[in-house]
């Protein structure tokens, strides 16, 4: 009966929301403001995304994007530090004084192959050029705009404390973040924000895999591969040897963990015994430990592989991000800001373009995904990529967004999310996730409890983990590792 009652009660409360439908929450008048903010600079950042978009710069040699994006900070009274961390194409903005100091990241590099106009098929802007597979023209400008946003509100003296923005580059290869949680640059903030381009809008609350990333190379002694190969030991035999071993051994490891390798040298020429060869290895699991125990099984599978083609090796790591901690009281807070954004609307151009899409890539042609997802259960295996995001959200707690900007069940880093990013999809999703970063920032400016809550949990999820960062070195900014 009890029971009975309380669902009674509880469907009450839900019906007016259910049934009656889109029964707005109230906002502040400042959370207005934000919304209107944003709209009032929409030109500027569209313009922005697209001179980025057109850059398809990648890791470690986006110059002009990042100088876009610091530029236009400074151009908004941020005082910009650039080339931090030892990497030139890294930058901190920052604005106002004092606490809280609240955070947000923005990404610009573009991936290589992918080069793409803005029509739905796969069509390349440059042949062999590099595109925005994964949306980064449009990461970096909407959390700019919400952190310009934001400022306005301290220089009104509406709100006070410290905005900061941090360009950070080369998420694709690098995971530019690292050097730049390595250097402290995110030791004093009370919250972070990112948001992450997507076919669908949710509070991101999945964390990532942790991954690490090392080159093996093997160096053996040349000769004619004919006329005396006696005199020779192959370097590629190393190589096809470990490859083969870490093949084997996918047999026996848990489902979360991935196993990619990237061959980057073996031989030059076929008459040639090969002296030189070398694999950009990346082992991924759920967790940091789960991948630690597989990374060291293939570095021995390395060791064993030199030893049967009786050559030499090397392994030297490049760099290994840490699974995200993630934090459902940031992401509740988000998650009302976006259901009081409600959904993105397309016109009848863009529905069409989404369907070509899908058409082009084989999917079922059904547009665009404008729902608002409900807040999902946080998973112990979320599955998906990496990202270094993961290292910031170690140090301090990081609130996450993904926003559509691309059509439906689009395949990522593929050419058809750069053709929705450089148009007025991307556009739509890249104001659109401006908006509700600017909205949750302001909620944890003027909401003290929340941001108590939001750092609670993080402390919680953490543990009793040390966090270390997976890097030796300075960043590979001399392209080392690229070929
Ligand atoms: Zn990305």
């Amino acid at each position: 009966m009890k029971k009975i009652l309380i669902l009674l009660i509880l469907g009450l409360l839900i019906t007016p929301i259910t049934v009656f439908g889109q029964k707005k929450a109230k906002i502040s008048n400042t959370k207005k403001s934000v919304i209107t903010s944003v709209e009032s600079k929409s030109d500027k950042l569209i313009e922005m995304s697209d001179q980025i978009w057109s850059f398809e710069e990648t890791a470690f040699h986006e110059t002009k994007s990042a100088a876009v994006l610091a530029d236009y900070a400074e151009s908004q009274g941020f005082t910009v530090e650039r080339g931090v961390a030892g990497m030139p194409t890294a930058f901190v903005a920052s604005y106002g004084s004092g606490k809280p100091i609240i955070g947000i990241m923005g990404e610009f590099d573009a991936l290589p192959g992918l080069s793409q106009n803005t029509v739905p098929e796969k069509s390349p802007l440059n042949e062999g050029g590099a595109g925005h597979g994964c949306g980064h023209n449009m990461y970096g400008v909407a959390s700019l705009g919400a952190a310009v946003t934001i400022k306005e509100l301290i220089e009104s003296g509406e709100i006070q404390g410290t905005v900061r923005f941090y360009g950070t580059p080369a998420e694709e290869k690098y995971f530019g973040k690292l050097w730049m949680v390595r250097e402290g640059l995110f030791d004093d903030l009370d919250a972070c924000l990112d948001w992450h381009p997507s076919a669908e809008t949710k509070a991101a609350v999945q964390s990532s895999l942790a991954l690490v990333d090392f080159i093996v190379e093997f160096y053996g002694q040349a000769a004619h591969a004919s006329g005396d190969p006696w005199n020779g030991r192959s370097a590629s035999d190393g190589l096809e040897l470990y490859t083969t071993g870490i093949n084997y051994l996918r047999e026996h490891v848990k489902p979360t963990v991935r196993i990619h390798y990237h061959i980057q040298r073996g031989g030059d020429v076929v008459n040639v015994v090969p002296d030189y060869s070398r694999i950009w290895t990346r082992v991924r699991d759920t967790r940091r430990e789960g991948m630690d125990a597989v990374w060291k099984q293939v570095e021995r599978i390395a060791e064993g592989a030199s030893l049967m083609a009786n050559v030499d090796y090397k392994i030297s790591l490049v760099s290994g991000v840490h699974e995200i901690v993630v934090n459902r009281t940031g992401g509740a807070a988000l998650q009302k800001n976006l259901e009081y954004l409600g959904e993105i609307t397309y016109t009848d151009e863009e529905i069409a373009f989404a369907k070509g899409i899908q058409k082009a890539t084989g999917k079922e042609e059904i547009g665009m995904d404008t729902k608002i997802n409900p807040m999902e259960e946080t998973l112990e295996h979320p599955g998906g990529g990496s990202t270094d995001v993961g290292d910031v959200s170690w140090v301090v707690p990081v609130v996450r967004l993904s926003a559509t900007v691309a059509a439906k069940d689009t395949p990522w880093h593929s050419w058809a999310v750069v053709a929705c990013g450089g148009m007025s999809i991307g556009h739509k999703g890249m104001i659109y996730a401006s908006k509700a970063l600017s909205m949750t920032m302001l909620d944890l400016f003027e909401d003290e409890k929340l941001l108590e809550g939001v750092k609670k949990e993080f402390i919680e999820r953490k543990g009793d983990y040390i966090y270390k960062g997976m890097i030796d070195g300075p960043p590979p900014i001399d392209g080392r590792w690229d070929h």
